[in-house]
């Protein structure tokens, strides 16, 4: 449990990194969207004097712009996954702690297992952090209290179900539902977009869910809301099930991993 709380405490740094980069890649923008302005009107006006000067401002603020994506693209490569075999119910239940540790004491917290045993294919490590970010939001939208809860269920998808992003095929579902103060139409809309946040800045980064969907899509899953202003929300996730017997390059795959590390 210590291990995973340093691993959270490790993603929330990361996280307010993230963050900060964006910040700062927001006044750079500025910096050289405001040059352009000025070296517009210079020409507009045919003084041509000082060009030069916001020719150069411009130049070093997009040469930093680079510098900083280039920080954030070193970030992202480590997010390389490392997928097995896992027994969602046991992760979750081992996860019980910490998730408990993470909530204020007036949010009661309930997991609801599948009626029979699953496992599903994703990498372990990014379906804790996932789901930490999931009940660290729930948490942030029930500031009165509230209640919690993660259910765990095996999950058909048929053709009049998919969608452009979920395909037809069995599923591990995860579903994380607070009764907080759920989300209005315009932030719905935007809140899988990276950087989007509507807490004050320090304490939301925009990330959390981004990170939930960019992993979900890439383990060949999904992730949709549901919520309504007032009731609260619930966050599903979806992941591959596994079907019993493993391949042999899904045996490979942690073995692989943990020689590339
Ligand atoms: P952050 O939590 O850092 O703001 P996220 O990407 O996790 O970033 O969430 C983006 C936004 O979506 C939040 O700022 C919040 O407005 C909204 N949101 C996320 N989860 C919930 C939730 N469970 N209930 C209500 N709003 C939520």
């Amino acid at each position: 449990v210590r291990l995973q709380l340093q691993q959270s405490q490790k993603m929330e740094a990361v996280g307010q990194l993230t963050g900060g980069l964006a910040h700062d890649f927001n006044n750079l923008l500025t910096v050289i969207t405001s040059s352009l302005d000025m070296l517009e009107q210079r020409l507009a006006q045919g003084r041509h004097g000082d060009l030069q000067r916001y020719v150069g401002l411009a130049r070093n603020a997009s040469g930093r712009a680079a510098s900083l994506t280039h920080r954030l693209l070193a970030y992202a490569r480590r997010q390389t996954l490392a997928s097995t075999v896992v027994d969602p119910v046991s992760l979750v239940q081992d996860m019980k702690e910490l998730i408990s540790r993470t909530l204020t004491p007036r949010i009661e917290l309930e997991v609801l297992p599948p009626e029979q045993a699953v496992l599903c294919f994703c990498d372990a490590h990014q379906l804790e952090n996932a789901l930490l970010n999931l009940c660290i939001n729930a948490r942030d939208a029930m500031p009165q209290g509230g209640r919690l809860k993660i259910e765990v269920s095996q999950l058909r998808i048929e053709p009049a179900q998919a969608t452009a992003t979920l395909n037809v095929g069995d599923y591990v579902r995860f579903r994380v539902t607070d009764t907080g103060v759920g989300m209005p139409k315009s932030v719905l809309e935007r809140a899988f977009d990276p950087f989007f946040t509507t807490k004050p800045l320090g304490s939301g980064t925009g990330l959390g869910l981004s990170m939930v969907y960019g992993f979900a899509r890439q383990s060949s899953g999904d992730a949709q809301i549901e919520s309504t202003v007032g009731e609260g929300t619930t966050v599903n996730l979806f992941l591959p099930l596994h079907h019993g017997v493993q391949t042999a390059t899904e045996v490979a795959a942690p073995l692989i991993a943990e020689e590339a590390a």
